[in-house]
C-alpha cells in the first residue's frame, strides 16, 4: 500500500532558534496518524533539526542538492553530505528552482539520479503553469516533465519517488486547485506512469498536492482517491496549522 504523506517545506524561513521551537511544537502536538510527517528547514538547520528529531517520527528533508559528487561547486551540497548527517529524503524539481534558479528537466534528471545512487528518497515536484492551464495544455507539460526528469530511472527506483503535483499558479497565491482538478490531474499522473511502466508501480507512487493547502481545504483535497497527501508550503510554518493538515489525512 502506498504512503500517505504531509510534507512542510519551509523553504527560506525560520532562524535556528525558530527551527527548534517549531519543531519541538510539531513533535509535541503530532497526533496519532497514518501519514509519515516530514519537514524540510533550511540547509543551515537540518544538522540540528535531525538531533532535535531523534526521539519523533518526523522525518527531516533537504529542499534541493547537487548532482555531482563533491569538488568546486561554491555553495552547493551533495548528497553525500546529506546522507552524513540523517537526511534521508530530499526535494527536487521544486518550482521556486525550476523559475529562480533557472532548473530544468535534464538538470533534474540528473539530480534524480545522483540523489538514487545515493540511496537518497526524492520528493520530485512538478506542475503547470496558469498560461499552460489557461491555454489547456496542462496534461501534456505534467507528462513532459515527468518524461524527461523520471522515465529513464528503472523499475525499482520507483519505491524511492514521492511526486508532488503542484501547480504553479497555486503556490503561495491562496488559489487552490479544485479537489476535481487535483484528482484529475492525479489520475492522469498514474496513468501515464502504468503506460510507462506498470499498474503495480503506478498504483504504489505516493503522489501528493501541493498549492496553498490549509487546515480549512485540506481534508477535501485529501478524501480524493489518487490524492495521497500534500507538500505544504506557507501553513507548514505555522505548527498548528501544520498539524490540522496533518491531522485532514
Ligand atoms: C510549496 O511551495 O511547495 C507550496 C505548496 O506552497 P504553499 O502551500 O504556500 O502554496
Amino acid at each position: 500500500m502506498r504512503s500517505k504523506i504531509v510534507a512542510g517545506n519551509w523553504k527560506m524561513n525560520k532562524n535556528l532558534e525558530e527551527t527548534e521551537k517549531l519543531l519541538a511544537e510539531l513533535s509535541a502536538k503530532l497526533p496519532n496518524t497514518e501519514a509519515e510527517v516530514m519537514v524540510a528547514p533550511t540547509f543551515v538547520n537540518l544538522s540540528r533539526s535531525v538531533q532535535v528529531l531523534e526521539s519523533s517520527t518526523i522525518q527531516v528533508m533537504a529542499q534541493n542538492m547537487h548532482f555531482e559528487e563533491s569538488g568546486a561547486f561554491t555553495g552547493e551540497i551533495s548528497a553525500d553530505m546529506l546522507l552524513n548527517i540523517g537526511v534521508e529524503t530530499v526535494i527536487l524539481g521544486h518550482s521556486e528552482r525550476r523559475a529562480y534558479f533557472g532548473e530544468t528537466d535534464e538538470l533534474l534528471a540528473k539530480k534524480v539520479a545522483k540523489a538514487l545512487e545515493k540511496g537518497l528518497r526524492v520528493m520530485f515536484c512538478f506542475g503547470e503553469e496558469l498560461d499552460e492551464r489557461k491555454a489547456g495544455n496542462h496534461f501534456k507539460v505534467v507528462e513532459t516533465q515527468l518524461k524527461n526528469a523520471l522515465f529513464s530511472l528503472d523499475n525499482s527506483s520507483w519505491s524511492s519517488i514521492v511526486l508532488a503535483y503542484e501547480p504553479v499558479w497555486a503556490i503561495g497565491t491562496g488559489e487552490t486547485a479544485s479537489p476535481e482538478q487535483a484528482q484529475e490531474m492525479h489520475a492522469f499522473i498514474r496513468k501515464t506512469i502504468a503506460e510507462a511502466y506498470s499498474n503495480s508501480i503506478a498504483d504504489e507512487v505516493s503522489i501528493l498536492y501541493g498549492g496553498s493547502v490549509k487546515p480549512n481545504n485540506a481534508q477535501e483535497i485529501f478524501s480524493k482517491t489518487d490524492v495521497d497527501g500534500g507538500l505544504i508550503g506557507g501553513a507548514s510554518l505555522v505548527a498548528d496549522d501544520f498539524l490540522a493538515i496533518v491531522n485532514a489525512i
